[in-house]
């Protein structure tokens, strides 16, 4: 039986990952240290023999006994609100926890993929983005601990594939939604869905002309499990190029919501990104890999989810 560690595992996407990879016969090490995951998540396989959950922060140095396969790199606080509150440790796991899983790689002779992101693009001045643009990121900005985390993590992990000759794949991240996100996470979509449910205003940030791209989870999940065996070691896109600008976003989700509430208007964060886009040329060329999922069937499910969650917090 092939061997994975999953950092992260107990977050939105590692949660996913774990579910996949025991499905496809794995036994599967999820390690987190919880500072933005929850147990609930992957409670539902602590049952099975090919399951172990590890409690450690991966930005301290990471043992794990027995053979390893495949490493997935998730640990990393992910929303603006998250990385804003704790900005050092931000940067250390992008940093530090990925020096050790790099190790931790080449001492087990493991492939490992790391979890890069969109934000190593910026707020940025081409569009869309494609794998070769390298950027418009402000380091010192808000924004900074996270974007210049991720890209320093791409640089390691390419020194380790070039310098010590280890297995690396990088996946670069845009937008992914769905059930188990947290619904105080400050995203746009738990943010809208969350003050829906609550009979509040949508809180719109700027005059909602900025555009994101929404990739469904499980459509992500399959791109990332396609990189992971494929033999491409540079960056890949992987997200949906179906573009929204907010404002549209917001007023998709008072339809589906049926909310009587409105779109209100607050002040932009600094440095938030004004437009982001996908582009998925490679992806589709080396991995045969384009979303399935349409915003829409994408929507409702994660919906369903929040209102179940509302309802449960209710009693
Ligand atoms: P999440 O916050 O739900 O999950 C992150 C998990 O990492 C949490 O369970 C958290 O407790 C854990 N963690 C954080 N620091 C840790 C540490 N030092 N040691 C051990 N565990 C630690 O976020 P997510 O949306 O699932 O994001 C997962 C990964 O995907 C992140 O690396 C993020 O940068 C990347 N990503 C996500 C998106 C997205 O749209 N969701 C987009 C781009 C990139
Ligand atoms: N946003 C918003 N209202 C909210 C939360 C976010 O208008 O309550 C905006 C935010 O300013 C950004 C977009 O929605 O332009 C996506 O924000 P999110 O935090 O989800 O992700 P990111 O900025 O990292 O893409």
């Amino acid at each position: 039986m092939k061997r994975v560690l999953i950092t992260g595992g107990a977050g939105f996407l590692g949660s996913h990952l774990c579910d996949r990879f025991i499905k496809e016969g794995y036994h599967v090490i999820a390690m987190d240290n919880l500072i933005t995951g929850d147990l609930r998540n992957i409670e539902h396989l602590f049952k099975l023999p090919n399951f172990e959950f590890y409690h450690h922060d991966v930005s301290k140095f990471v043992h794990v006994p027995g053979q390893l396969d495949y490493i997935l790199h998730f640990a990393s606080p992910a929303s603006p609100i998250d990385y804003l509150k704790i900005p050092i440790q931000t940067l250390k796991v992008g940093s530090l926890g990925t020096h050790n899983l790099l190790g931790l790689a080449r001492a087990k002779g493991a492939r490992i993929l790391v979890a890069s992101t969109s934000e190593v693009y910026g707020d940025p001045l081409v569009h869309p983005q494609k794998e070769d643009y390298w950027g418009n990121v402000n380091p010192v900005g808000p924004r900074g601990v996270y974007d210049e985390a991720k890209r320093f993590q791409e640089a390691i992990t390419m020194a380790y594939h070039t310098y010590h000759g280890v297995e690396t794949r990088i996946i670069r991240i845009f937008n992914t939604y769905g059930p188990r996100m947290r619904l105080d996470d400050g995203r746009v979509l738990p943010a809208f869905i969350g003050q829906a449910l609550r009979g509040e205003d949508l809180t719109c940030f700027g005059d909602g002309s900025q555009t994101r791209s929404f990739c469904y989870v499980d459509d992500l999940v399959e791109g990332i499990y396609r990189l992971l065996l494929s033999d491409y070691a540079s960056p890949v896109n992987i997200g949906n190029p179906s573009e929204i600008t907010i404002k549209q976003f917001g007023e998709e989700i008072i339809k589906l919501t049926g909310t009587q509430q409105k779109l209100i208007y607050k002040p932009l964060p600094q440095d938030d990104p004004k437009q982001r886009q996908p582009d998925i040329t490679l992806a589709k060329k080396i991995l045969g890999w384009e979303p399935k999922v349409s915003r829409e069937e994408g929507l409702k499910i994660t919906y369903e989810y929040f209102k179940k969650i509302v309802s449960q917090e209710k009693k």
